[in-house]
Parts: structure tokens; sequence; C-alpha cells
């Protein structure tokens, strides 16, 4: 297991549409594991991004449900 802070994400930024990784973020309104109408299993919660976007500078967030497999496509 790694150390939380070493968890590196794949994001989108929404303004350029380009893809960058940060392993620097953290959980807000986090209200755990949900089920939705189809059983599909999901965190609710929001990825707040600590650093700038590299592209466009703002400090994003997204739903987790967004983030729930960045690499499984
Ligand atoms: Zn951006």
């Amino acid at each position: 297991m790694k150390p939380a802070e070493e968890m590196r994400f794949v994001f989108v930024c929404p303004v350029r549409n380009k893809i960058f990784e940060s392993s620097h973020f953290s959980l807000r309104d986090n209200r755990g594991v949900i089920t939705d109408e189809s059983g599909n299993r999901t965190l609710d919660a929001k990825v707040a991004l600590h650093d700038p976007c590299p592209f466009c500078g703002e400090r994003h967030v997204y739903h987790a449900s967004l983030l729930s497999c960045p690499f499984g496509g």
C-alpha cells in the first residue's frame, strides 16, 4: 500500500480539455460510498486539486465518481 499522498490520479482540464496527472488533491464533502439505481457503487465526494491546473491555472474540483476508474477506460 502506498501512502495516500503518492496516489496519482488522471484529471481532465475542462477548459482546455487536456489530461494531466496530479497527486496533490484531497477529498471534500465525503458522504461515503453510495449505490445508484443501476446498482453501481460510487464514492459520493468531491476531489479538489491543491495545485493550479497546468493548462489554465485554476484549481479544479471534480466529483469523485468521474475519477473512479481513471485507468480502466
Ligand atoms: Zn484547467
